[in-house]
C-alpha cells in the first residue's frame, strides 16, 4: 500500500482540487504550477512517492490542459495507482535520460510558473537550465490561501486530529513531572499522540522553568523541579491532517505572579477566539490577543506572532500577523496561541485551533485552559 494519503477524498476531490490550482495559477498571471512531493502534491493528487530521492518527481499544472506527473520510471508503477486515482497523465523518465528535458516539453517557455516552496534547488536550477527565459515564483507567495479553506471532510479530519491531542494532554497531566527530564515527558507526549491515532508527532514541547520563556524550546536534559511551570506544546499528523495545542501546567502550587500571567494569557487566548469571524482581517486576530497582554503590561514579553493555519502541514497561510490583511472565510482553520515569556523565568502559552464558522469561531482543542496542577 503505498502512494495515498489515508484522507478520504476521491478521484473526484483531486481532480476539483488540480482544477481550481490551475485556475488560480492563471488568475495570478503565472503560466502554471510546478508541484515538488510533499504536501501541496498529497493535496492535490494524494500521491506521496515511496521515498522522496534525487530522481526527479514533479506535478505540471497548466490551465487549460490536463495535469502531468513527471516521474522517475521505477516509480511508475506506483504513481500509476495514484494517477488512476486522481485522473493524472504520467510521464515518466528513465535513468540515463535528462527529466529536465522532459519537464521542459512540458511547459511554455517563456513562462512564469509557481513552484512549492519545498522543490529541491537542484530541480529548480536543472529547469532553469532547460528553459533560460522562464521565471519562478514561491508557491505560497503566489497562492497563500490555495490550501486555506478547508472542506467538511478536511474539518472533520482536523477535528479528529484536534480531539487526540486533547486525549493526549489528558493522559499528561496525570504523569508525573517532578523528579523527571523534559525528554522523558516529550517521550510521554509523542507515545499518547501515537496512542490516539496521529503517524506523525512534528514536535512535542516540554519547556520547564526558564526553559519555558524561550518559545522555541523543545526538550531537554533539565531535570523538571516542584514550582515549575512547563509549556506542553504538540502536535503530529493523523490521518494526514495536523494537531497543534499548547497548555501551561505548574508543578505543585504556583505562585500569584504566576497565576496572574497564566490569567492574562488564558485572556488574550479568549479575545484572539472571539476576534474570529468571517471578514474580519487576520491581523485583528493578534491585534485582540495582543491587546490584553499589552495592557497587562506584558507587551514586550510577547515575542510572535498570534496563530497560523493548519491542514496538511502544522505550519501554513493564512498566518495570524500584524500587517495581513487577508480576510478571514468560513472553513480557514488556524492556531490562537499568545504567550508570554520572561526570560531566565518562565513562560506560559495557551493555543487551540481555531476555525471559521458562518458566525464566528469554532475551537477544535477543548481541553480546560484554567492552569492545570500536576505532580
Ligand atoms: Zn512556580
Ligand atoms: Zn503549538
Ligand atoms: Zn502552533
Amino acid at each position: 500500500m503505498t502512494g495515498s494519503t489515508p484522507a478520504p477524498f476521491t478521484a473526484a476531490d483531486h481532480r476539483a482540487r488540480m482544477e481550481r490550482a490551475a485556475r488560480s495559477a492563471a488568475d495570478a498571471g503565472l503560466a502554471g504550477l510546478l508541484v515538488a512531493p510533499g504536501p501541496d502534491m498529497v493535496w492535490l493528487t494524494g500521491y506521496t512517492p515511496t521515498a522522496v530521492t534525487e530522481r526527479l518527481t514533479v506535478l505540471v499544472l497548466t490551465p487549460g490542459r490536463d495535469p502531468v506527473l513527471v516521474v522517475p520510471t521505477l516509480e511508475a508503477p506506483d504513481a500509476e495507482h495514484a494517477a488512476g486515482s486522481s485522473a493524472l497523465a504520467l510521464r515518466d523518465w528513465t535513468d540515463g535520460k535528462d527529466p529536465y528535458a522532459v519537464t521542459a516539453a512540458l511547459l511554455d517557455d517563456r513562462g512564469r510558473f509557481g513552484i512549492s516552496d519545498n522543490t529541491w534547488a537542484m530541480h529548480l536550477l536543472g529547469l532553469q537550465r532547460a528553459l533560460p527565459d522562464t521565471s519562478y515564483a514561491s508557491l505560497t507567495d503566489a497562492l497563500p490561501m490555495l490550501r486555506a479553506v478547508k472542506d467538511a471532510a478536511e474539518l472533520e479530519l482536523l477535528a479528529a486530529a484536534g480531539a487526540a491531542a486533547d486525549a493526549t494532554f489528558e493522559e499528561i497531566r496525570k504523569v508525573p513531572f517532578a523528579g523527571r527530564r523534559e525528554s522523558d515527558v516529550g517521550h510521554d507526549l509523542a507515545g499518547l499522540l501515537r496512542r490516539f491515532g496521529h503517524e506523525q508527532v512534528d514536535f512535542t514541547i516540554v519547556g520547564s522553568g526558564p526553559n519555558g520563556a524561550n518559545p522555541h524550546h523543545e526538550v531537554g536534559d533539565r531535570v523538571i523541579q516542584h514550582g515549575d511551570m512547563v509549556v506542553l506544546d504538540f502536535g503530529g499528523l493523523k490521518d494526514g491532517y495536523g494537531s497543534d495545542t499548547t497548555r501551561t501546567v505548574h508543578v505543585g502550587e504556583p505562585t500569584e505572579e504566576e497565576r496572574r500571567v497564566h490569567d492574562i494569557v488564558r485572556e488574550a487566548q479568549e479575545a484572539g477566539y472571539r476576534a474570529v469571524r468571517p471578514g474580519v482581517a487576520c491581523q485583528e486576530v493578534d491585534r485582540a490577543a495582543r491587546a490584553v497582554i499589552t495592557e497587562a503590561g506584558y507587551g514586550a514579553y510577547f515575542i510572535h506572532r498570534t496563530g497560523h493555519g493548519i491542514g496538511v502541514t502544522t505550519h501554513e497561510p493564512p498566518y495570524m500577523i500584524e500587517g495581513e490583511e487577508q480576510p478571514l472565510v468560513p472553513g480557514m482553520c488556524f492556531s490562537v496561541e499568545p504567550g508570554i515569556y520572561l526570560p531566565g523565568r518562565f513562560g506560559v502559552r495557551i493555543e487551540d485551533i481555531v476555525t471559521v464558522t458562518e458566525d464566528g469561531g469554532r475551537r477544535l482543542n477543548t481541553t480546560t485552559r484554567d492552569m492545570v496542577i500536576v505532580d
